[in-house]
């Protein structure tokens, strides 16, 4: 099918439920159909973390001003700092027919959704909540404050996954399963009738032609 869109694929999950290496992998399995969204935020730079390729690190000032300027497709709180995601890649992408990967919170997620009905929510989980604290503590970049009230923030979380399209279990050591799970998902979505709307109007004309014998 020529001239289709790319899947916006809005991946959550809770904060250690190892979206960033399941994105990572799938970016680098099919790099040519997926783009990963670079979001900006307030929070300052982890150990390793480059700005502009993992953030687009700012101050709060400066976060406030692109949201009067309505550059984000949407942003969000999430504890204590600013998120968001710069409206003009994702579009560009998806009308070049790449598909585009947000790694967002729930809140974003949502507001993405209603603008843009079309788009894919999955949730990425670990198998337990015991799984979820392991790999947190395990992480050794967050203090023991910020772990609980990502905890705490996970609680609240389970009760809206049931909202998204997908649940994805990511298992300890099984990184290439969850991503190529996810990779199916898009491709499914692809083929859904209603995303293949010119394609189907293309070929019912040109059937319609062949009808009236022109
Ligand atoms: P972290 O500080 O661990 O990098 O990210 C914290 C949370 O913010 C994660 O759940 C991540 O998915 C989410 N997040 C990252 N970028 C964005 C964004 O642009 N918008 C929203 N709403 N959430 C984001």
């Amino acid at each position: 099918m020529n001239n289709q869109k790319g899947i916006l694929a809005i991946i959550s999950g809770f904060s250690g439920a190892g979206k960033g290496t399941v994105v990572k992998k799938i970016l680098e399995s099919h790099n040519e159909e997926f783009a990963l969204s670079i979001s900006a935020t307030t929070r300052g730079p982890r150990e390793g973390e480059v700005n502009g390729v993992h953030y687009f690190f700012m101050d709060k000032a400066v976060f406030e001003q692109k949201i009067s300027d309505h550059q984000f497709l949407e942003y969000a709180q999430y504890v204590d700092n600013y998120y968001g995601t710069p409206k003009e890649f994702v579009f560009d992408k998806l009308n070049q027919g790449v598909s585009v990967i947000l790694e967002i919170e729930m809140q974003g997620a949502f507001k993405v959704k209603e603008q843009y009905p079309e788009a894919v929510m999955i949730f990425i989980t670990p198998p337990s909540a015991e799984e979820l604290e392991s790999r947190l503590r395990g992480r050794g970049t967050e203090t023991e404050e910020v772990i609980l009230s990502r905890l705490a923030r996970a609680a609240d979380e389970a009760s809206y996954m049931e909202h998204y399209d997908y649940i994805v279990v990511n298992e300890d050591g099984k990184v290439d399963e969850c991503s190529d799970k996810i990779y199916h998902i898009v491709e499914t979505e692809k083929k859904k009738a209603a995303f293949c709307g010119s394609f189907i109007r293309e070929l019912a004309d040109d059937l319609a032609r062949y009808k009236k014998g022109e």
